[in-house]
């Protein structure tokens, strides 16, 4: 989208930041529905190069989290994604990400978070949460088995004075630790993400244990 924002008129930009090991329906529905009620232009999807709260797992090869990412937003031309974080390399923190769009977009494209209620949570461990606070709003939606009680929300506001809009979306109990654990017993995950993501999971024979399992 490097159009954006180039013929004057302002325009909102939604950013989609996740491990995406691997991206699934939850994930999509969120930008899409963000997207609606938001009236932003586009969506971008930005997968970690490298997890700083992931460190307990061997995340998959950035470049097979990338192309799942790739084939799963494919059919939607308000959907584009990123390799910015993963080329950057080294740790990934989101306030690097955002000053990088910043620089990158005119004054009139805003920019928006888009983060889930158990991600939007974790914000106040992040590096430079204030600054990240300057260089865009949050936009954050339901997850359930998240709840963003008042107290939360309380806690979120109050550190590094975020402008977070809420959002609620439809109800998808759908991870990515379900869909790798599924993969590894060898259960089904078929309309859990896109058809081609499914048929790239298990070309590449991703997330299978011991390689008897995989999706069927
Ligand atoms: P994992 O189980 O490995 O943590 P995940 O499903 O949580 O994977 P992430 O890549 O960690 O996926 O999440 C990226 C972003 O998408 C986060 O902001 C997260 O809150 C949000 N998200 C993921 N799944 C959903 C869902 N089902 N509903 C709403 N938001 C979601
Ligand atoms: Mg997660």
């Amino acid at each position: 989208f490097d159009d954006l924002g180039a013929d004057g008129r302002p325009a909102r930009l939604g950013i989609m930041g996740g491990t995406f090991d691997p991206i699934h329906i939850g994930h999509l529905a969120c930008a899409e529905q963000a997207r609606e009620a938001f009236e932003l232009a586009a969506v971008v999807f930005i997968p970690a190069g490298n997890p700083v709260f992931k460190k307990d797992r061997a995340v998959t090869p950035a470049a097979d989290r990338l192309e799942m990412c790739r084939l799963a937003t494919r059919s939607n031309p308000a959907f584009d994604v990123s390799a910015i974080e993963i080329e950057r390399g080294g740790d990934t923190y989101t306030v690097d990400t955002l000053r990088q769009l910043r620089a990158h977009y005119p004054d009139n494209v805003e920019l928006r978070f888009i983060t889930g209620a158990d991600a939007v949570a974790s914000i106040v461990a992040w590096r430079e949460s204030a600054a990240i606070a300057d260089l865009a709003r949050l936009i954050a939606v339901t997850r359930p088995g998240y709840a963003l009680s008042d107290e939360r929300r309380a806690l979120i506001e109050g550190r590094g004075n975020f402008a977070v809009d809420y959002l609620e979306i439809t109800s998808l109990a759908v991870s990515s630790s379900d869909l790798r654990r599924r993969v590894a017993a060898g259960a089904s995950i078929r309309y859990l993400t896109m058809q081609r993501v499914f048929d790239y999971i298990r070309e590449k024979r991703l997330y299978r244990d011991d390689g008897e399992g995989g999706p069927r």
